[in-house]
Order: structure tokens, then C-alpha cells, then sequence
């Protein structure tokens, strides 16, 4: 039986697994990572972040040169689509980046192994994980094993046409009738790119609102666009079983009629991913949410073992991942290292995207925090009326009343994951919204809507 011994094992390559790997490269430790998947780069890249906003873009394209093109006096006939074609982009797409995910660790002087990890009964000598007939031994190591997709009470996810994230970016033709359980993230992006291909969609959601966690009234007005565009919402659907024949599905309700289509998408959440990490083998239990608990080194109950990323409690977003992981690896080389969660943002990829870093004015108020807030709209700048996104976008800045500190940054609108950068910076460094107001944009862009609704806190917005 082989056996290796390093400095640090990363179990994963997603984006807390790759990243922690190269950046301990970095600091001179000598790394090994593994996973399980021949394609490194873990969900987000193979399955998740990259393919969706692949097509997203694409399913984008075709909406437009079918309803808008004509607007700008450009006539385009009979535009049709190529599926097939489409999804071997977005496959092109995840070649090349988990392709440049093992080159980088590569570069970086990682062992990389292929297998599933797990952990066996300690050696005595730093921790010992067995990757198929392999032994690998690490002074320290670090869990980043990820997520997978959730389910319900009552929806077996085997059936065929029940479906998770990962069948509904690879569907080999367009649903008739999708049904999407969840208005979360992935139902809301995943459900506009079907809608845009042809699908009717039908998105059932538990809660009285969508977007749940994000700005109540950024949450409202995603709602009314995305109505307007075609996605069916209904709201305060509990779902608690769907049925599959080999014609299609029904989707029962609690208390509402069962609704049919072609196919359904669950997305409810998703859970963290330790099956068959043998975490019992060396005294770690997950907590009732079947996460790792870690301290803020993050550190498990295990000495020498580490966990970051989706594994663990917080968001389950592809750069809080990275943070955590530069952060946990830094502490492991150096002794210090930081992240500051409250500059972590969250954007969805829709149309419009909708973006949001810092506390949420429903934080504020249930905190008792002093607020004061500045707005301005996409209708009023220049860029936004030029390029033809200013039917839908706000931007929203709180900021503390008494000492002006900039508190959260909300923003619905063209490229709003884009614009959320500035603010997170903002958030970091502690700046005041006079700060972002003093600031020069270049005109004509989309971030003078950032200016104004930062000068907008004291009153002094100039286009409005
Ligand atoms: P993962 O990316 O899940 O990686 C974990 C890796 O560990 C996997 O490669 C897995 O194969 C490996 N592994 C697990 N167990 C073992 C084992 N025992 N041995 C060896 N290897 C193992 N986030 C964003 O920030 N922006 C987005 O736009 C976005 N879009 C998304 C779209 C979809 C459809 C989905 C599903 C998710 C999306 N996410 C997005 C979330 C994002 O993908 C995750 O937050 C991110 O991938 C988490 O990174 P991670 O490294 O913790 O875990
Ligand atoms: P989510 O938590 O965002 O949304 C799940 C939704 O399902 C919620 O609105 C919830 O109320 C609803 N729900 C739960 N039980 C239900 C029931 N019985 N009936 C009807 N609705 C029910 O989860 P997701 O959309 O599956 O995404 C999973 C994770 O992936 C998220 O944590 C997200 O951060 C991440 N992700 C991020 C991005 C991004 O950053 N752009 C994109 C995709 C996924």
C-alpha cells in the first residue's frame, strides 16, 4: 500500500478545496488535494456557478435577438435555437476552466490525487486519510468536501423527471412544463434560463415571499419583474410529494391542487457533503444541520483537522469558500489570517441581477440600528438608458445614522454583481457613504448609480 506524507491534505477541489491548496503552496507548505471527481473545481465549477451562468448568458442571447433586437433597429428572422449546441458551449466552458484548475495546481507544485477520501484511525504521526489503496498522512488536514443537492419529505430525487441542479443545466430538450420547487437562488436562475429556452415554468415556493434572507424589498421588486416576464409564482405552496410516470409529474400540495408538467426541479437547499468522510473515525459529529462546527481558526474537534467552505455553517456561496480557505490556510502557515463576513456578497445571476453585501434593512431594523438610507434609480443614468436596462434597477445604501458608516448596499439591477464590488470594499475598509459620495465615477457607467444613492443618504443625489 503506497503512502505519502505532507504538510497539508485538502480533501475537495472545489473552490475552498483548490484554493487553500495553491495559497499554502504559496506559504511554502508541502500540499497534496484530492477529490473524488476527475474534473477539478468541485461543484461550482463542473456543475454549479460556471455552467449556470453559462447559460444564463446564452439563454439571454436568444431572449433578446427573439424579443428586443428589433428595438435597436437591428432585424433578425426566425432565430431558433440549437440546443445541443448551447449545452456544448457551456461544456467547453467547464473543460477549459476545470482543465485550468489542475493546471494551476500543478504550477503550484500540488500532488493531486484521485479517489474518495476518508479518514482512518490515526497513525499517531499527524492524521491519515486512505484514498483507494493509497495511504496519505498530513500534519494537518483540510475538509472542503462541499454540498450536494437537498430533497423533501416525500420526493425521492431517484425518480426519473424529478430533478436537481445538475440534471437542469444538461436537459436534452426544452420542458413544455417545468415545475421548479423553491424560489430560491437556483430556482429563480435556473427557472429563468428554461423560461427564456420556451419552458413554461411554474415556480411553487413554501414562503409568503421569494428570495428569502435577501432585502425584503429588493425581494418584492425582483418578484414583480420576474412575473412580468413569464415565471408563474405560487407562493405559500408546501410541497409534499411529487409523482413520476413515464409521461410526466405531479406535484402534490398541502392544502392546493397537485399541479402537472413534464419535469420538476427541486431546489430547496442544499446539505453539506460528509458520506463516507469516516469523520466518526476520528471523533467528529456533524451538528443537527449535518455541518462540521469549526471554531474561528477553523478548527474541528479533531486536532490538525480543518473544515471551510459549504461543509461548514454560513453561506454556501463559492467565494465565501475561497475566503475561508485563504483565511484557514494562512492561520495554519502563519499564524494570522481574517475574513470579515459582513463583506461577503450575494448576488443572483437573473435578469435583472440582483445584489446585495452587508445588513439588510429587516437586519437593521430587528438589530435596533439608527439607519439612514439613500436610493437612486437605473432610469436616471445616462449608461443604463443607453445600453436599455433602465426599466428595472434601484440601488439602496444604508448607512448608520450617526456616524455615516456605510452598513449594507442593495442593488437590483444590470450587472449589479458587478457594482456590489465597490461596496464590499467600502464595507472593509470602513468608509463612510460620504466616502463612495466624494468618490469619482467615470461617466457614462452603471457605478455612478452607486455615487448617487451614496450622496442620496444626505439628501444631495444630483439626477434625481
Ligand atoms: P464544492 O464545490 O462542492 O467542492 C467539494 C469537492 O469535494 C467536490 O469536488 C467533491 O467531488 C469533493 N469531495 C467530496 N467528498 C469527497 C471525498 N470524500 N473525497 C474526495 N473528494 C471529495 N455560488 C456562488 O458563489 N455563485 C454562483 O453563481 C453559484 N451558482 C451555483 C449554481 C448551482 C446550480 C449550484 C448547485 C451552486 C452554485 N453556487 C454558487 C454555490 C457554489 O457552487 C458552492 O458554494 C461552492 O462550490 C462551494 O465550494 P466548496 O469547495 O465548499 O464545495
Ligand atoms: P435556497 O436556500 O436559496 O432556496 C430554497 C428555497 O426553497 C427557499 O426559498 C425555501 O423557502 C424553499 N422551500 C423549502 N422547502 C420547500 C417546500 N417544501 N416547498 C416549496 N418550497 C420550499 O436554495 P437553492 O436555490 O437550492 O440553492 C442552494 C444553495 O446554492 C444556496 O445556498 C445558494 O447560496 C447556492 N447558490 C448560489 C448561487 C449564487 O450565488 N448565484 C446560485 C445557485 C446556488
Amino acid at each position: 500500500m503506497p503512502s505519502h506524507t505532507f504538510d497539508l491534505l485538502v480533501i475537495g477541489a472545489g473552490p475552498a478545496g483548490y484554493v487553500s491548496a495553491i495559497r499554502a503552496a504559496q506559504l511554502g507548505l508541502n500540499v497534496a488535494c484530492v477529490d473524488k471527481e476527475s474534473a477539478l473545481g468541485g461543484t461550482c465549477l463542473r456543475v454549479g456557478c460556471i455552467p449556470s451562468k453559462a447559460l444564463l448568458h446564452s439563454s439571454e442571447l436568444y431572449e433578446q435577438t427573439r424579443g428586443h433586437l428589433a428595438d435597436h433597429g437591428i432585424a433578425v428572422k426566425d432565430a431558433t435555437l440549437d440546443l445541443k449546441k448551447m449545452m456544448a458551449r457551456k461544456d467547453g466552458v467547464v473543460k477549459t476552466l476545470t482543465g485550468g484548475v489542475a493546471g494551476l495546481l500543478k504550477k503550484n507544485k500540488v500532488k493531486v490525487f484521485h479517489g474518495t477520501a476518508c479518514f482512518t484511525q490515526d497513525s499517531g504521526d499527524g492524521r491519515t486519510v486512505s484514498i483507494g489503496d493509497e495511504t496519505v498522512s498530513a500534519t494537518s488536514v483540510l475538509i472542503a468536501t462541499g454540498s450536494v443537492a437537498a430533497s423533501l419529505p416525500g420526493v425521492d430525487l431517484n425518480q426519473d423527471r424529478v430533478d436537481t441542479s445538475t440534471d437542469a443545466i444538461a436537459y436534452a430538450e426544452v420542458p413544455r412544463k417545468l415545475v421548479v420547487i423553491g424560489a430560491g437562488v437556483i430556482g429563480l436562475e435556473l427557472g429563468s434560463v428554461w423560461r427564456r429556452l420556451g419552458s413554461e415554468v411554474t415556480v411553487l415556493e413554501y414562503l409568503d415571499r421569494i428570495l428569502p434572507g435577501m432585502d425584503t424589498e429588493l425581494a418584492k421588486e425582483a418578484h414583480k419583474v420576474f412575473a412580468k416576464q413569464g415565471l408563474k409564482f405560487e407562493l405559500g405552496s408546501k410541497v409534499t410529494g411529487v409523482k413520476s410516470t413515464a409521461k410526466g409529474v405531479t406535484v402534490e400540495r398541502d392544502g392546493a391542487d397537485p399541479v402537472k408538467a413534464d419535469r420538476v426541479l427541486v431546489a430547496v437547499g442544499r446539505k453539506p457533503n460528509t458520506e463516507g468522510l469516516g469523520l466518526e473515525h476520528i471523533g467528529v459529529t456533524p451538528n443537527a444541520r449535518g455541518q462540521i462546527e469549526v471554531s474561528p481558526r477553523f478548527k474541528t474537534s479533531a486536532d490538525g483537522v480543518y473544515a471551510v467552505g459549504d461543509v461548514i455553517p454560513g453561506p454556501m456561496l463559492a467565494h465565501k469558500a475561497e475566503e475561508e480557505g485563504i483565511a484557514c490556510v494562512e492561520m495554519i502557515a502563519t499564524g494570522h489570517g481574517h475574513l470579515d463576513y459582513q463583506t461577503i456578497a450575494s448576488v443572483v445571476y437573473t435578469d435583472p441581477e440582483i445584489a446585495s453585501v452587508g445588513r439588510s434593512e429587516d437586519d437593521l431594523k430587528k438589530e435596533g440600528v439608527d439607519y439612514k438610507v439613500g436610493r437612486f434609480p437605473f432610469a436616471a443614468n445616462g449608461r443604463a438608458r443607453a445600453i436599455d436596462v433602465a426599466d428595472a434597477g434601484s440601488v439602496k445604501v444604508l448607512a448608520d445614522a450617526k456616524t455615516d458608516r456605510v452598513l449594507g448596499v442593495h442593488i437590483i439591477g444590470h450587472m449589479a454583481g458587478d457594482l456590489i464590488a465597490e461596496c464590499g470594499t467600502a464595507i472593509a475598509y470602513g468608509a463612510s457613504s460620504e466616502d463612495i459620495a466624494r468618490s469619482c465615477h467615470a461617466h457614462p457607467t452603471l457605478s455612478e448609480t452607486v455615487k448617487e444613492a451614496a450622496l442620496a443618504v444626505s439628501g444631495r443625489a444630483i439626477h434625481v
